[in-house]
């Protein structure tokens, strides 16, 4: 599950890692009194932020460092006008509805810092970079050895002495080391105790030097973060921060039906039971010069209510088609399954074509129902096997 910045800079703040204040608004009105509170009280610069649920706003125009409220209103009028399209998004971008009013700091150095599990190495890693910022993609692709990379502990987690290397390491001097090593204690904590995948600071800055401060000062200006969805029971403030409306309208209702499924780019639309058979759906349909247009898996004990749900939402998306379903009875009886398929696909109705691969416990009977309903559903087809299947599906959908 992913959380809006301004949500991060929250938790950031509630672990003690430094951020600058702002406001969470969602319309040029209350942009513009959030700038005017501001102003105020801090040095006289704004940024207005898009709150969505992808990087790259910088470079997208969806960040903007301003010091007048005239300012403010226009990049809030801006940014709440106009869909915002980055590499991180779709090709039609994201709507924005959210703004972060945030006090600007003046900027010293931009560092990169962030923790997430190296699978690899099976540990939790903290990886870092005195190169930040929003270039960080270009440095991991063309010089990977500016990114150090630590790892942390599966019991004692990161280490004061590996934070105190790594600050040596990025070149921080003076009272910058003790500020960085409190940002990644703290960070490598908040970590693991919010069962997070992914924490990341980026940039982390080192202001330049002031009477207050006379080394700088360390303080987070973005922040993004990833939590484990299976984790998310025992995290209920952390679940409390989810934004349905950052989510994809299908995946969404397929979670609520207890259906696995991710939306792809394809013409064929797959219904399957098991991930580790949907996996091999769809490396079939490639094999056959087809592509799929989701990923299904209905799960061992689909039920009819589960089946109709996953014909309904894969048929939503105009761009299907073809569909092929393809089930493995096991614990599940094809029979029931043949039964449930014949109801949802009455209950939904299609035109496209639908090619019906059932094997295992009760085919035979499955089969019988599938031939029975064959006049009510003119566009199903049975496949004798997997391989006949993706090649009726792709030969079908052209
Ligand atoms: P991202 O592009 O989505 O990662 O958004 P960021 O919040 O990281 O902002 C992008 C860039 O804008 C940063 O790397 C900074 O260079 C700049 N920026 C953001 N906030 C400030 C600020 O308070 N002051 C200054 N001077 N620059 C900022
Ligand atoms: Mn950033």
């Amino acid at each position: 599950m992913k959380i809006h910045e301004y949500q991060a800079r929250a938790l950031l703040a509630g672990a003690d890692i430094p951020v600058p204040d702002g406001d969470m608004v969602t319309s040029v009105e209350d942009a513009v009194l959030a700038a005017e509170r501001l102003l105020t009280e801090s040095p006289p610069v704004i940024v207005v932020k898009a709150q969505v649920h992808a990087g790259g706003r910088g470079k997208a125009g969806f960040v903007k460092v301003v010091r007048t409220v005239d300012e403010v209103k226009e990049a809030a009028t801006f940014m709440l006008g106009n869909r915002m399209v980055s590499p991180q998004t779709p090709p039609e971008g994201f709507e924005v509805d959210r703004l972060l009013i945030a006090a600007g700091v003046d900027i010293e150095r931009e560092i990169y810092l962030a923790i997430t599990t190296d699978r690899g190495a099976r540990t939790n890693t903290l990886i870092a970079s005195a190169e930040g910022g929003v270039e960080i993609e270009q440095v991991a692709e063309k010089r990977p050895e500016a990114i150090l990379k630590v790892p942390m502990d599966p019991l004692d987690g990161l280490s004061p002495f590996q934070a105190r290397d790594l600050a040596f390491q990025l070149g921080l001097g003076g009272r910058q080391v003790r500020q960085f090593v409190a940002v990644a204690m703290n960070l490598a904590h908040l970590f693991v105790e919010t069962d997070a995948s992914l924490a990341e600071i980026n940039p982390l800055v080192i202001t330049p030097a002031s009477e207050a401060c006379p080394d700088g000062q360390v303080i987070a200006i973005d922040a993004k973060f990833n939590f484990d969805d299976n984790a998310l029971f025992r995290q209920q403030a952390i679940a409390e921060l989810f934004d349905p409306r950052e989510e994809d309208a299908d995946e969404l209702r397929a979670k609520e039906a207890g259906l696995n499924f991710v939306a792809l780019d394809g013409s064929i639309g797959c219904l399957v039971n098991g991930a580790g058979l949907a996996m091999s759906t769809m490396d079939i349909i490639k094999l056959h010069g087809g592509e799929p247009a989701n990923f299904l898996d209905v799960g061992g004990d689909a039920s009819q209510e589960a089946v109709t749900e996953a014909f309904r939402i894969i048929l939503a998306e105009g761009t299907v088609k073809g569909v092929l379903v393809n089930i493995f009875g096991g614990i599940m009886q094809c029979d029931r399954i043949a039964r449930a398929i014949v109801a949802a696909a009455e209950e939904v109705g299609f035109t496209v074509p639908l090619i019906v691969r059932l094997e295992g416990t009760n085919v035979d009977a499955a089969r019988a129902v599938l031939e029975e309903a064959q006049d009510r559903l003119p566009t199903m087809r049975t496949a004798t096997d997997l391989g006949d299947a993706a090649k009726q599906v792709c030969a079908a959908v052209g």
